[in-house]
């Protein structure tokens, strides 16, 4: 059986728990590797590592940083297969969707942050002062030293880079507490690491769980100087209150609740593929996803009726078999939530267009953690699932008759992740996306992403933005010198 260690130091190292966990396949129920969870002693060794690391990768110019980032991407590069099927197997998700998506963001996301940091400027004032002669300030950017990275399993490589590579070219150290899910990909990352040339104690990695493991032993380490997390909203609370004591800066993006909006003047053809694509890619199991979908009312039978035949030619399927489109979600654990969700939906008078159970699957597979492409109508406010993250791949379809009314809907949740608007009137393009409170608002498409752009969400969908030069904002202390002259 394989087994997965710590990677501390530069170095794979057993916890000092002497405890293993199960990495389960989504697929089957098999296990695919044993994990050994990282003890109270072993988060501290990985804290101290890094700020030792932290010492040497600082002194570094950004060139000398960017060049070695670099190496980092090609090495994700040199073993794009190897990344590949590991981020298969623990996730379920089809090989396809990881070969465009999972992987090679995963290496472009080295790529963009190692160029960007050499090229922001920060910002300078002349100042008057009584004596006339005036003085200069000027603004410089200074790494925040250890990073503690808490990630999510849905895009597990993907999502945990996004953090680490801009972290790494500000100049930090990172310790990663990848999902217990989906522990592989950060794994292997270390060794790349380390063929890159990235100094030992700059990059580690601790695994575990949350509560009572090494998730909250990280966030509760003094030696962690901020804390970066993608996940639920319930648990960035509670990383929230963990930070609180030591005033440690947390950047969060949490859950989300996401609307499309479907003008009658929209490209059909485009909404549909767009609405497929949201709603049920990675078996709905991206924060971005849309889980509600509001349609003009004159063309609300047709939609519904197109989305219906598109779910219901969804193939699903494990990772490496052709033209699957729809693998499990992550584990049992989460089927059992999701169909809580399809219960509740049927309680509380929701109409089921199509799925709303588990899919017919061969008989090696019945242990794997599948569902059905479910959507529903008749549904409003008042109904759970209309209100409540699923993170499945299912939505609840309500017809609207105004810009207002479709507004005050799309803007009626906790949460202010993303949002899709299809239309082909530019003007209430412009208009009814700049009303959306939301982070990020998609015409005419659905996960179009620049890494350059702010990347977050308002509400309880989280704090701070990622991309571009706004991971500058969170990666440094931007400190001020002020020179009297
Ligand atoms: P999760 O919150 O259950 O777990 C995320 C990580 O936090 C895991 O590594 C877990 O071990 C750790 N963790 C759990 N409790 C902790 C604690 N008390 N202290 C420290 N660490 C703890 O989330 P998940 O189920 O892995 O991911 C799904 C959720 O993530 C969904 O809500 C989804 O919307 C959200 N998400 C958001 C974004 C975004 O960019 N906004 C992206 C992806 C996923």
């Amino acid at each position: 059986m394989r087994k997965l260690l710590n990677f501390i130091n530069g170095r794979s190292v057993e916890g000092r728990k002497n405890h293993f966990f199960n990495n389960l396949n989504p697929v089957d129920g098999s296990v695919l590797s044993v994990v050994s969870e990282a003890a109270v002693e072993d988060v501290d060794a990985a804290v101290k590592a890094a700020r030792e690391g932290q010492k040497l990768w600082a002194k570094m110019s950004n060139a000398e940083r960017s060049a070695i980032l670099h190496k980092v991407a090609d090495g994700i590069d040199a073993r794009f297969d190897e990344f590949l099927e590991a981020e298969c197997l623990d996730t379920g998700k089809p090989r396809s969707l990881a070969a465009h998506i999972d992987i090679p963001r995963g290496a472009a996301n080295f790529r963009i942050f190692a160029d960007l940091v050499g090229n922001v400027a920060t910002e300078a004032f002349q100042s008057p002062t009584p004596d006339g002669l005036g003085a200069i300030n000027y603004a410089i950017r200074a790494p925040k030293g250890v990073i503690g990275v808490i990630s999510p399993w849905n895009l597990p490589l993907l999502l945990m880079t996004w953090k680490v590579a801009p972290a790494l070219a500000c100049g930090n150290a990172v310790v990663v507490k990848p999902s217990e899910e989906t522990p592989t990909t950060t794994t292997l990352l270390g060794e790349v690491m380390n063929a890159a040339g990235v100094p030992h104690g700059v990059y580690n990695v601790i695994h575990g769980f949350g509560p009572g493991s090494a998730g909250e032993f990280l966030t509760l380490h003094p030696g962690v100087d901020a804390i970066t997390f993608t996940g639920e909203t319930r648990t960035g609370a509670a990383i929230m209150k963990a930070c609180a004591d030591d005033i440690r800066d947390i950047s969060f993006e949490l859950g989300g609740k996401n609307p499309a909006v479907v003008f009658a003047d929209c490209d059909m053809d485009k909404a549909i593929e767009g609405t497929v694509r949201s709603v049920f890619a990675n078996c709905g199991q991206v924060c971005l996803a849309t889980e509600r979908v509001y349609v003009e009312r004159p063309i609300f039978d047709t939609f519904v009726a197109r989305l219906k035949a598109e779910a219901e030619a969804i193939r699903i399927g494990s990772s490496f078999e052709p033209g699957i489109a729809m693998g499990p979600l992550i584990s049992k654990e989460h089927q059992q939530k999701v169909l809580g969700y399809y219960r509740r939906a049927a309680e509380d008078g929701a109409v089921v267009v199509t799925g709303g159970g588990v899919p017919e699957v061969a008989g090696d597979r019945t242990d794997g953690a599948w569902v059905q492409p479910t959507i529903w109508t008749g549904v409003d406010h008042s109904h759970t699932i209309m209100r409540e993250e699923v993170f499945g791949p299912c939505c609840g379809i309500m017809p609207f008759d105004s810009e207002d009314e479709v507004v005050a809907l799309a803007n009626d949740t906790e949460y202010g992740l993303a949002c899709s608007i299809w239309t082909e009137n530019l003007s209430r393009a412009h208009r009814v996306a700049a009303q959306i409170d939301c982070g990020l608002t998609w015409v005419n498409s659905w996960f179009l992403r620049d890494l350059r752009t702010p990347f977050g969400g308002s509400k309880k969908s989280g704090i701070g933005r990622e991309g571009g030069v706004h991971s500058l904002e969170f990666y440094t202390e931007l400190r001020n010198i002020c020179i009297k002259l």
